[in-house]
Parts: structure tokens; C-alpha cells; sequence
């Protein structure tokens, strides 16, 4: 497919990938098999929306197949296409392999616009999109389990559910088909903040370094620091808000669809998400000054840039003009290959975004774990622990001849939660994954971007995944 297409997208992970290939010790033969995608799904199929018939055009990528089920997010967009879903689905190979989660890489992707169609019709275009998936096989909870991305969320995935339902009711696991579900219909809490919260712990995690941040003429932590985000949809609100939360950040800057507002005092998330559900944007923000153009914020002076959109955001003509010392890719792919040399060169340090968007997938992972099991995470032990805790407690002020007091007693004597469990899981994944790539970069002199070493890191993996099959030697 022509650069045009989509701005070169897949051309730019093919290249990332190039770049790193030589530094993993794998032969050619392997490589190849690992940078293609196995199977491409497109499909066009007629919705009637009002008195007429649109011929919806749609994909389904699985890149890998060396694990199974495949899995990855769908996007409604109008701009999706068959080289933007590729490279999202390969994206998601490498993903998987970087946080652990058992999974080859897929991607869906239907090409509309959501704003311009009702609920009910967009339920219509769901289900026949997944009516479309099981009559090709290319559904399942062993097969290929799809979950939210870009203009979808939990409302689509219930819609997915309930359609493989209609067909495959019988079968004991139907429920792993997909995530990202409702919680009252066998999702699990924390999946809908999990991306968004892992960009908080990711970025936590690079500027708990001391060596790193001094590179940068940065202190160490987040407290205090400046975040400016482009896209205040799922992945960027819950970043803002958590990063806002629990890290101390100052959030300077915020773009949405329809502009972007500065504020150096910083700005409350949660109001402003107040606001822009009031107004229906999030311009004209009380004690915010309106900036010029909503790519503005590509260029402003932060410490941290969270671009939380779409892909291409930072290329070659705006790359020279980026300010921010930290660049967090929460959104897949926002920048180009060609602008990473430019932002490399300037010093800036770049997270990238199969390592620091995979929050998601790794809530995916457990969600689809508890499907399997039929038993919300625990169910079983939490109150056995709770007892356990209580007799420790007893015992201190047994020998001690003190006692604790009420609201101490609770924190200390509480057995885990589904949502606490879910929590420690991707702070544990997140914090172990971003240690794996840090010390690839530091093992490898030639490796000198965390980019290419988390590649490094996937792709070692992905190919012993492979050598262990006994397909290459
Ligand atoms: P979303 O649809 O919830 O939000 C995206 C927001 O970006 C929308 O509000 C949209 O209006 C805004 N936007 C679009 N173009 C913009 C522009 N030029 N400037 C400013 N704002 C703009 O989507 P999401 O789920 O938050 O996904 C965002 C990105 O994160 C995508 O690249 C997606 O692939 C990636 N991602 C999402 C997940 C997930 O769990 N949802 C997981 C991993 C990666």
C-alpha cells in the first residue's frame, strides 16, 4: 500500500523493526516469519441506516500466529485502512511479547465515523461486524479475542458478546471471546482506566531514575512535573487523571478534537471533562487560555508529552519544533520513523508505545483469565487472608500491650479485591517490563533508544517462542 495511505505507518514499524533485527542474535528466515503478518481479513458488508444501505468496509489482521489466541483492539475510524490495521496488529505482537501476556498480535478495524450514526445503529454495524468474524473463524476465545481501541469501549464489546453468544452459546468459555466487557457482564474492574494507568506507572518508572532524568535536566519522580496530552478519550483522561492523582503532576495542557487549552497553573481533569460534557468542549475552560491550533501542543515547553490520539502526530516537519524532554506514546504509533531520528538527536527521551500503552492489554489478559476460570480474582482468598491478618494483629497487641486503632486495624487486616489484585498485577508488569528494556539498552552499546530495545527484547523472545515449536532451528 502507498506511503499516502496512512502517512507510512507500517513503514515506520517495519523500519523500527530493521533497526533493532541485527541487534538480537536471530537468522534472517526468522526474522522474516516474525515481521509478516499471517492473515489479513477484509471484508465489505451492507448495513441498512435508515431507508438505505451503506457497504461498510472492515478488517480483521492477525499478525501472529506463534501463540495463541491472537488478540488486539478494533477501531472505529475513518480513516482506518488496510496498512494502518497491519501495522496496529503487529504493534500488538510485539506488545504482548513485551509484558508477557501469552497472546500473538491481532487488530480490527471498521471504517466509519461513530459520531455520524445513532446507538442503534451502531450496534447494527457491530454485530454484523462480528456475525462477519465467526462465519470466517476469526472469533473465539481460543482463536482470536478482540477488546476496545480508538472509538470503541465497553458498549461495543457487550454488543460482540452477545452476538457470539446468539451463535456459539453452547460453548463453556464463550465469555473469553473478547474484553474490555461491562463488569456486570463478565468484565473485570479496572480495564477501562488499565491503559491509562499503566502510562501512569510506565512513566513513573522512567523518572525513577536518577542517571536518566539527570540526562534530561530532570529531577527524579513525577511530582511537580508538567504533562501536556493530546486526546482526552479513554487512554489520555485516565493518564491525566491518575498522573494528576497519584503522581503529583501538573497537567499544563490538554487538546481535543476541537482545540486546545494551556493553563500554567495546571488544570483539573475531572473538571474539565465537567465542562466539556456541559459545553461539549473542552475550550473556553474557566482560568485556560484557548491556544491557536489544537497541534499546538505538540510544540509547548513540558516536561512530559503525552500524545493519546492517533498516529503520525509528530513527523519530520514538526519533529525539530517538539519542547518536551519526555515523550510517553500512549496512542499507537505517533511518531514517525523519520521524526524519532529528529527527537533522538534532540535528547529527548521516548517511551514507547508498546511498552508504555500496554496497560491494556495486560488487564485484557487477566479479564480473559478470570472468563476461563469462571471465578472473579479473590473470591477464594480474600477472606482467609483477612482472618490471617486479624490473628497477626491480635498477636502484637498481645505482646506489646497496645492497641491499634479502628482505621488501622482495616488497613492492615484487608484481604485483596478483585480491583486491588488487577492494580498490583500491572504495576508488577509494568515496573518488570520497563526494567527488561532499560537493561537490554544497558547490556547492548550499539542499542541507544528505549524503542529499539524494547524491539530487542520482543523479538529475542517472540523467537525462542518460535525455536521452541522446532519450526527454526
Ligand atoms: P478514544 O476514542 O477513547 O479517544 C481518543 C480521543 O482523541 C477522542 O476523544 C478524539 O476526539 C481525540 N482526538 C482525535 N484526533 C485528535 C487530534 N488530532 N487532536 C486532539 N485530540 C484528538 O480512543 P482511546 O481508546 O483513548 O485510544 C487512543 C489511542 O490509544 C489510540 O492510538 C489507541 O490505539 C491507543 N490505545 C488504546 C487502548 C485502549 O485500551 N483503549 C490500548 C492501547 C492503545
Amino acid at each position: 500500500m502507498s506511503k499516502s495511505a496512512n502517512g507510512g505507518f507500517l513503514e515506520s514499524v517495519s523500519r523500527n523493526f530493521d533497526k533493532a533485527a541485527p541487534h538480537t542474535g536471530l537468522h534472517k528466515g526468522l526474522l522474516a516469519q516474525i515481521k509478516a503478518c499471517n492473515s489479513v481479513y477484509q471484508m465489505r458488508f451492507p448495513v441498512r441506516i435508515g431507508s438505505e444501505y451503506q457497504v461498510i468496509e472492515a478488517y480483521r489482521v492477525q499478525h501472529s500466529h506463534h501463540r495463541l489466541p491472537t488478540k488486539g483492539g478494533i477501531r472505529y475510524s475513518q480513516k482506518v485502512n488496510q496498512e494502518e490495521v497491519m501495522a496496529l496488529a503487529t504493534l500488538m505482537t510485539y506488545k504482548c511479547a513485551i509484558v508477557d501476556v501469552p497472546f500473538g498480535g491481532a487488530k480490527g478495524g471498521v471504517k466509519i465515523s461513530p459520531r455520524e450514526y445513532t446507538t442503534a445503529q451502531l450496534q447494527k454495524i457491530t454485530r454484523r461486524y462480528t456475525t462477519e468474524l465467526i462465519r470466517k473463524n476469526f472469533i473465539g476465545p481460543g482463536i482470536d479475542v478482540p477488546a476496545p481501541d480508538y472509538g470503541t469501549g465497553s458498549r461495543e464489546m457487550a454488543w460482540i458478546l452477545d452476538t457470539y453468544l446468539t451463535f456459539k452459546g453452547g460453548e463453556i468459555d464463550a465469555a473469553g471471546c473478547v474484553t474490555g466487557k461491562p463488569v456486570n457482564q463478565s468484565g473485570i474492574r479496572g480495564r477501562t482506566e488499565a491503559t491509562g494507568r499503566g502510562v501512569f506507572y510506565g512513566i513513573r518508572e522512567a523518572c525513577s531514575h536518577k542517571d536518566d532524568m539527570a540526562k534530561l535536566g530532570l529531577t527524579v519522580g513525577t511530582e511537580g512535573k508538567t504533562m501536556a496530552i493530546q486526546g482526552l478519550g479513554n487512554v489520555g483522561y485516565h493518564t491525566g487523571i491518575i498522573s494528576q492523582e497519584e503522581g503529583g503532576v501538573k497537567i499544563i495542557a490538554v487538546a481535543e478534537y476541537e482545540g486546545a487549552i494551556y493553563s500554567e497553573d495546571g488544570l483539573d481533569i475531572k473538571k474539565l471533562l465537567a465542562h466539556r460534557k456541559k459545553t461539549g468542549s473542552i475550550l473556553d475552560f474557566p482560568g485556560a487560555k484557548n491556544m491557536k491550533q489544537r497541534k499546538d501542543i505538540l510544540e509547548l515547553k513540558c516536561d512530559i508529552l503525552v500524545p493519546a490520539a492517533l498516529e503520525n502526530q509528530i513527523r519530520k516537519d514538526n519533529a525539530s519544533k517538539v519542547k518536551a524532554k519526555i515523550i510517553a506514546e500512549a496512542a499507537n504509533g505517533p511518531i514517525t520513523a523519520d521524526a524519532e531520528e529528529v527527537l533522538l538527536k534532540k535528547g529527548i527521551m521516548i517511551i514507547p508505545d508498546m511498552y508504555i500503552n500496554a496497560g491494556g492489554v495486560t488487564v485484557s489478559y487477566f479479564e480473559w483469565l478470570k472468563n476461563l476460570s469462571h471465578m472473579r480474582f479473590g473470591r477464594m482468598e480474600k477472606r482467609f487472608n483477612h482472618n490471617t491478618y486479624r490473628n497477626l494483629v491480635a498477636l502484637v497487641e498481645r505482646m506489646t500491650g497496645k492497641t491499634v486503632g479502628a482505621k488501622e486495624r482495616d488497613f492492615l487486616t484487608r484481604g485483596a479485591d478483585e480491583i486491588d489484585l488487577v492494580r498490583s498485577g500491572l504495576e508488577e508488569t509494568m515496573i518488570t517490563s520497563y526494567d527488561q528494556i532499560r537493561s537490554t539498552m544497558k547490556r547492548k552499546k550499539a542499542v541507544t533508544d528505549l524503542r529499539s530495545a524494547a524491539f530487542v527484547s520482543a523479538l529475542n523472545k517472540i523467537g525462542s517462542d518460535y525455536e521452541s515449536l522446532g519450526i527454526f532451528p
